[in-house]
């Protein structure tokens, strides 16, 4: 018992260490801020884990330890507003009714450092099985495994039978694996949205409507009736907690947005009543595009049930188009993959899909992937922006990409809260 604590210890003091450290990152090229214009060779010197300011040219304070990426752009850690680190793609759906929620907290370990490696600096995960997601965010945060910053729902409500609940055993093991988030009423729900803060959750994801990857088989429209909407966003706002719904029925979607959520997740059949309802009320959208990626990889495979390769085909007729329609809508949009349906570490392939389905310039990208989605988590006083005082959360990628959304798939050097994470 003790070796354990004095081994955890030592990584605690370790990682304080790291970050008392002061850092000169030499930067060819500089994005302070995706929206403004990028600078040329510039350092920025980081002190305490924090931004302490940045200087022109290449630039080395005396104890300093010097990142020489004099030959790559520098710009904020991207961040991922909708990932699952605690699920791999492709896995059977059976296997919930073997797998323990602890292997899912180790193979979140897994992930978090392929999405970490990849560039994202700050996530938020939608959606795990038991408290895996809240072990694997306190881990990180406490420098015991390296990763992302991590903004948690810990599980989804759901009504009975819907997107979140588990449906395809026999009953006893549904009602077995039953993880706690469903409700059928405003008043359950309200309790439900209680129950899921105490235990620690960051932020509320709701399955506003069905969804493909679940074996329910009750389509993709609207679950949650308007009143249960209501009370889960007026409940949660209340304590603090913003709500990610996720929904892709036209219908369902205009039900969560005139609710009060703060983002549609997918938003995958979203028509122009629905945007004008999420217009009207400063609704985000989080496009996924990549999970549509992951569903192509594996229809016609034998890899899904019928249930969900019907959904999947209906979900991949439609790819971007409602983003498309979103972006000329001027809804709002922050950066975010469904990682965990498709690879962990391919979460920047997004970029590219938001400029060539979604019609997207690289810049309205970047800022989607960086002060907007710092927006949306509410983060934007510590992330989102290279300016002093800010967390050092930072990345070097070859390239430009405020021309080419590519660029943010080669990732040299990545730095979470003024700490250099071990690329290999
Ligand atoms: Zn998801």
């Amino acid at each position: 018992m003790i070796r354990y604590l004095l081994a955890g210890t030592a990584a605690l003091l370790a990682a304080s260490a790291a970050a008392a450290e002061t850092y000169a990152i030499q930067a060819g090229r500089l994005i302070v801020d995706a929206a403004k214009p990028a600078r040329g060779p510039s350092t920025v010197i980081v002190e305490n884990g924090r931004i302490s300011r940045i200087e022109s040219g290449f630039t080395a304070p005396a104890g300093a330890i010097v990142v020489d990426e004099r030959s790559r752009t520098v710009l904020p850690g991207l961040i991922d507003a909708h990932v699952h680190l605690t699920g791999d793609p492709g896995t059977p759906f059976w296997r919930d009714a073997v797998d323990s929620n602890e292997l899912a907290a180790v193979i979140g370990v897994k992930n978090a450092l392929l999405t970490v490696r990849a560039g994202f600096t700050t996530v938020r995960d939608l959606g795990a099985v038991g408290l895996s997601s809240f072990a694997l965010r306190d881990a990180i945060r406490d420098g015991i495994v390296p990763g992302p910053r991590i903004i948690a729902s810990g599980g989804a409500l759901s009504i009975v039978g819907g997107h979140g609940d588990v449906s395809g055993f026999r009953p006893e093991v549904n009602a077995a694996l039953d993880p706690g988030g469903t409700c059928t009423g405003a008043d359950q729900c309200a309790l439900r949205v209680r129950e899921w803060a105490k235990k620690g959750s960051d932020v509320i994801k709701i399955t506003s409507t069905g969804g493909v990857l679940s074996q329910q088989g009750r389509g993709l429209e609207g679950h949650f009736d308007p009143a249960e909407i209501r009370a889960i966003a007026s409940t949660a706002h209340r304590l603090g907690l913003k709500v990610a719904a996720h929904a892709h029925g036209a219908r369902g979607i205009e039900d969560a947005a005139r609710g009060g959520v703060d983002s549609i997740e997918h938003g995958t059949f979203a028509d122009a009543a629905a945007l004008r309802v999420m217009k009207a009320n400063g609704t985000w959208m989080v496009p996924t595009l990549m999970a549509s990626t992951g569903l192509k990889d594996r229809v016609n495979k034998n890899v899904y049930t019928p249930v969900v390769e019907a959904k999947a085909r209906q979900a991949l007729a439609v790819w971007g188009r409602a983003l498309s329609a979103a972006h000329r809508a001027g809804i709002k949009i922050a950066f975010g993959t469904d990682s965990g349906v498709f690879e962990h570490g391919r979460n920047a392939e997004e970029a590219e899909l938001m400029v060539r389905l979604g019609g997207m310039s690289p810049r309205e990208v970047l800022v989607a992937a960086t002060t907007g989605a710092a927006e949306l988590l509410g983060l934007s006083n510590d992330v989102g922006t290279l300016d002093p005082g800010k967390s050092a959360d930072l990345i070097a990628v070859d390239g430009d990409p405020l021309a080419d959304p590519r660029a943010v798939a080669h990732v040299g050097f990545v730095m979470v809260q003024g700490k250099p994470i071990p690329m290999k």
